[in-house]
């Protein structure tokens, strides 16, 4: 085998755990001091599956990893680990008996011990000598062996994110939680982390629930995505199913930016600045949001169906972003277009609307 490929070489790929299925059903949540974080959140991960928990910061996304966990009981429902309940109004299993392992945002190494002690750690159940073999085995499995002996401050942050990763699945849990675990890392970084997390987690063939408030992160990692409000499940689905059927204007404007407009329906139809649009199931008077990707424009200098004239332009390497006013609008449109396509000196367009990336609500949507 080549030098070059240390880390494969050090790969061990044994699969370690059986797929499990973790389900919550019907969570609610209140800490101590009152107001209510969780509502009646329901969703499951599949076998083997990698399921991203989206949604903004303060949505409830570390509190339901705890619940699952079994360090933060819930107030009301169950969560269920394959048929077996795991915690419930009369069940409370502890964290040791849950077979799941969480990853911390912050990584949480000890800076006093070596890397191998780290990820034993969590391996209190064996005896010393079982213990220190299957810390090798996981610290071989994110292609780290060589580190066994060295202290957390030596690695990157990459580094450091595996050692986590490593004492997290060396008990082979069936479930692996972890709660933001790029958001440490520097951005050129992120990607390369992400796709060796990625083939860790497919090899172990852990289910894993993976948080995050970056809706591309989560289609980028995500089999399928749990999007999460104020505590409440918006969506779940397949990236492209909540791309491209958003229940509403919030599950939209999370995965794209949007022009919106509020507008009322006439005759199945609504009339925006951009373009009239079919507002099928809208009753004469009804008020619409239509939001408009800022991909869902045709620029032209010759022809289209709404003038526009350049506000800002601003170049992004392989689109630009463009700030258009448009006669009507209140607001400057915004749209992007891919770089060279539009000449540098010209101020005047016309726009067209593609109907594919224009989307219709019921106003008041945004709130629910
Ligand atoms: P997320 O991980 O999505 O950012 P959290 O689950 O951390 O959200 O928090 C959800 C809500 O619960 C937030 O409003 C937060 O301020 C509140 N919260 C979190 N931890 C505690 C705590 N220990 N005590 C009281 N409130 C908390
Ligand atoms: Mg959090």
């Amino acid at each position: 085998m080549k030098t070059q490929d240390r880390h494969s070489q050090s790969r061990v790929t044994a699969g370690v755990t059986f797929a499990a299925r973790l389900a919550f059903e019907r969570i609610s949540h209140a800490y101590a001091n009152g107001s209510e974080t969780l509502n009646d959140v329901s969703f499951s991960a599949e076998p083997g599956e990698v399921l991203c928990l989206l949604g903004p910061s303060g949505s409830g996304k570390t509190t339901l990893l705890r619940i699952a966990a079994g360090i933060e009981p819930q107030t009301a429902g169950r969560v269920i680990l394959n048929d077996r309940e795991i915690a419930g109004p009369s069940v409370f299993l502890p964290p040791e008996k849950r077979s799941i392992g969480l990853v911390f945002q912050d990584f949480a190494l000890f800076p006093h011990l070596t890397i191998l002690d780290n990820v034993r750690f969590g391996l209190t159940a064996l005896s010393g000598d079982e213990a220190r073999k299957e810390a090798s085995i996981a610290l071989s499995r994110v292609g780290l062996a060589h580190y066994a002996d060295a202290y957390p401050h030596v690695l990157s942050g990459g580094e450091q994110q595996r050692v986590a990763l490593a004492r997290a699945l060396a008990p082979r849990p069936a479930v692996l939680l972890m709660d933001e675990p790029f958001s440490g890392l520097d951005s050129r970084l992120k990607d390369a982390v992400r796709a060796e997390t990625l083939s860790i987690l497919r090899e172990s063939r852990a289910t894993a629930i993976v948080v995050t408030h970056d809706a591309e992160e989560a289609m980028r990692m995500g089999d399928r995505i749990a999007l999460l409000r104020d505590g409440a499940l918006v969506q779940t689905g397949r990236a492209e199913e909540i791309y491209l059927r958003p229940v509403n204007l919030f599950a939209a404007g999370f995965f794209s930016e949007l022009n919106c407009f509020r507008v009322r329906a006439s005759g199945g139809m609504v009339d925006t600045p951009v373009g009239r649009v079919e507002a099928p199931g809208f009753a004469d008077g009804d008020e619409a949001t239509v939001a408009v990707r800022m991909s869902g424009f045709d620029v032209s200098e010759t022809e289209g169906e709404i003038e526009a004239r350049i506000l800002s332009r601003r170049y992004l390497g392989v689109v630009e972003l463009i700030e258009f006013a448009v006669p009507g609008a209140d607001k400057p449109v915004k749209a992007s277009v891919r770089c060279g396509r539009l000449s540098p000196s010209t101020r005047d367009f016309w726009l067209s609307l593609r109907k594919s990336d224009v989307l219709v609500f019921v106003s008041g949507d945004e709130n629910a």
